[in-house]
């Protein structure tokens, strides 16, 4: 299918409408992308001619949802090149997997054992594991970055030693949009027998990561970052991992036997997919991710870098504007400032002309501190924006300056 950009728009219904008398101008991708029709279709039409709950029901609705959602978890294994599909955990999201990792290593880890994350990361890959630590005694290193917003390899690899157990990095930054060596990275941890978890969710939109040529140990990622629903998601895990890691909640659907004096667990990957799942959003998770791959995932990475390189040539024409986030390689995110004036009085401006741009610290304060802001306007793209788009976006941002200085 040749890169036809009207007929994709044509796809988004949201894209037809005004705000503030406006045509939405939607630059917020990075917080959640737009759902084609397609995938809200496919919502609707669980809802209306199979909802059931599944894996238990012998009747024909809980089969055909059942059988719905396990070929939902087929797409993703085959999307993302996984061995096997009971690797394919289903989450509520990227939140969710990381926790269930981090709270599977509270048994594994030891008193003065070394975690590694990285400066780039968003707080929920941070947050959970800390909690680790503090309930482990393990020590957390960081990887440092530089004025570019990458990652400073040479200092990842002095800080790796057999202490460390387990190495946590994202793909892309999704405040600044750097994408990280993470084949590199990947390696490096597994030559001193350290374990690695990457999060995907800023990734899985611009490009199609292959987990076994990675061999990767763990990998999570969110529908609603890729034109799918919110409140589903995907932990990928190595089944070595999902057989030494214990499950992360009880109840229904993840139990072999249950008795009061005992109860043995289900294999993968029901060991930690406990109670009703979003089966809706697991199987519109599948077709979002057909819908990706009918445009093509290598059309799609030549189409946003244009979009990209055309953005951020013009953004820089404005005087006083600063973009943080220059590391080569990067993806469709430009994080920038003017002078001193506050990005959320600029987006607040913006808005007003129907532009949705993300203000703030992008749940990612360690860079910010890192580079002594309190926080950048996001314009973040995807491969239904256009040129024009940008350029409402250059007009827009030019006049919240006139206004504002
Ligand atoms: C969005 C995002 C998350 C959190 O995803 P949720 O869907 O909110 O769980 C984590 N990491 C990165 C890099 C993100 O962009």
């Amino acid at each position: 299918m040749p890169f036809d950009i009207e007929k994709i728009r044509a796809d988004f219904p949201i894209l037809k409408r005004k705000v503030n008398g406006y045509p939405l101008v939607y630059l917020d991708n990075a917080a959640t992308s737009q759902k084609p029709q397609i995938v809200i279709d496919s919502i609707v039409n669980y809802y209306s001619n199979y909802n059931a709950n599944i894996h238990r029901g012998v009747h024909s609705l809980s089969q055909e949802a059942t059988d719905a959602y396990e070929i939902a978890r087929q797409k993703l294994q085959k999307h993302f090149n996984i061995k096997n599909a009971y690797e394919v955990i289903f989450t509520s999201g990227t939140t969710h997997g990381i926790n269930l990792v981090a709270s599977g290593f509270s048994e594994i880890l030891k008193k003065g054992d070394e975690i590694i994350v990285s400066a780039l990361e968003h707080h929920s890959n941070i947050v959970p594991w800390q909690m680790l630590c503090e309930r482990t005694g393990a020590i957390l290193k960081v990887i440092p970055m530089n004025d570019d917003g990458a990652l400073i390899i040479s200092a990842y690899e002095k800080l790796l030693s057999e202490k460390t157990k387990l190495v946590f990095v994202n793909h892309v930054s999704n405040a600044l949009g750097t994408v990280n060596p993470i084949k590199e990275i990947i390696r490096l941890a597994h030559d001193v027998g350290a374990a690695v978890l990457i999060d995907g969710a800023q990734a899985c939109s611009h490009i199609k990561p292959d987990l076994q040529a990675l061999d990767v140990d763990f990998y999570v990622t969110s529908a609603h970052k890729m034109c799918g629903p919110t409140g589903i998601g995907m932990l990928f895990m190595k089944e070595e991992w999902g057989e030494k890691l214990p499950p992360y909640q009880g109840g229904g659907e993840m139990i072999k036997e249950v008795t009061f004096e005992k109860t043995t667990y289900a294999g993968l990957p029901h060991k930690f997919e406990a109670g009703t799942p979003n089966i809706s959003g697991g199987i519109a998770f599948g077709t979002a991710i057909d819908y990706l791959n009918s445009i093509n995932f290598r059309e799609i990475e030549a189409y946003e870098t244009k979009i990209l390189e055309y953005a951020t040539k013009k953004l820089l024409e404005i005087e006083g504007l600063k973009i943080y986030g220059t590391a080569p390689g990067k993806t469709s995110v430009v994080s920038f400032n003017i002078e001193d004036i506050h990005p959320y009085d600029i987006g607040t401006i913006v808005d007003k002309l129907g532009i949705a741009v993300r203000t703030g610290h992008h749940c990612a304060q360690p860079i910010m501190e890192y580079y002594k802001i309190p926080g950048t306007v996001r314009a973040s793209f995807a491969f239904y924006n256009t040129k024009t788009e940008v350029d409402a976006l250059v007009e827009a941002v030019k006049k919240a300056k006139l206004m504002l200085t």
